[in-house]
């Protein structure tokens, strides 16, 4: 299982330091199954990554598609891989909605992250004006259909977060989480029949309170953490949950 932490855009060096000794003591000591990930800012990876230790997996926020080039205020994935990142996250909805990416740039993103060598987890999810027009399914199935390039065969994850959920307090019951993982699981499978053990993670408010309730379900592989992933007590809670 997989827990993982978006720190957004938040958190100075030393916070960061801070938060990845207590996380890397915390995986030290405890021999559990769950894989831990930090998403920091650009800027502060290269010091988390000498903390880390290989114990806490580290991954950029995002990517630029190309390799290298003209593109003033953008990160390559090969830089990611350079800097010691094992992971890169592409198509957060705060990406979509800010940056205007569609699920065409996400997949080439992804594409970008694969040929870096990079583990890449695409997140999805539907906006509450889908959910409650009854399309969340086909919302959820176009975008990891259209950001999920042909072919891929190395490993990635997709991260099912609501946009109404995120950052909001605000969680997706526990049969919606499970029924539409459920559907995305139905979903890789017929892109690809070997997709059938790729993680699917939950992210949209995930706290301590009711983390394992959710990552009790069946068809819940794992969490992508934002506000909660900044304390480490509060992400050491939630990763108790998954054990
Ligand atoms: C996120 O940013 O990916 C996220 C899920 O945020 P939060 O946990 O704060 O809702």
């Amino acid at each position: 299982m997989i827990i993982a932490g978006n720190w957004k855009m938040n958190m100075t060096k030393r916070e960061a330091v801070a938060l990845t000794e207590t996380l890397v003591d915390y995986k030290r000591n405890n021999n559990s199954n769950v894989e831990m990930v930090v998403f920091p800012p650009f800027v502060l990876i290269d010091c988390v990554v000498n903390f880390a230790a290989s114990i806490l997996h580290i991954g950029g926020q995002d990517c630029h598609a190309n390799d290298s080039g003209a593109h003033t205020g953008d990160i390559s994935a090969s830089m990611l891989a350079d800097a010691g990142c094992a992971w890169v996250l592409v198509g957060h909805s705060e990406r979509r909605n800010d940056h205007h990416e569609t699920s065409a740039i996400v997949a080439d993103k992804a594409r970008a992250g694969v040929r870096a060598g990079l583990n890449v987890m695409i997140c999805v999810g539907e906006t509450l004006e889908d959910r409650n027009a009854g399309h969340a399914n086909d919302v959820v199935a176009a975008q990891i259909l259209q950001s999920l390039p042909e072919g891929l065969t190395t490993r990635f994850a997709i991260a099912y977060e609501p946009v109404w959920a995120i950052g909001t307090g605000k969680v997706a019951s526990p049969d919606d989480v499970d029924g539409m993982h459920h559907h995305i699981r139905k979903v890789l499978i017929g892109r690809n029949s070997a997709y059938e053990n790729v993680d699917i993670l939950y992210g949209g408010s995930v706290k301590p309170d009711n983390a394992k309730a959710l990552l009790g379900l069946e068809h819940v592989g794992g969490a992508l953490v934002g506000g909660a992933s900044l304390k480490a007590e509060d992400f050491i809670a939630i990763a108790n949950g998954a054990r």
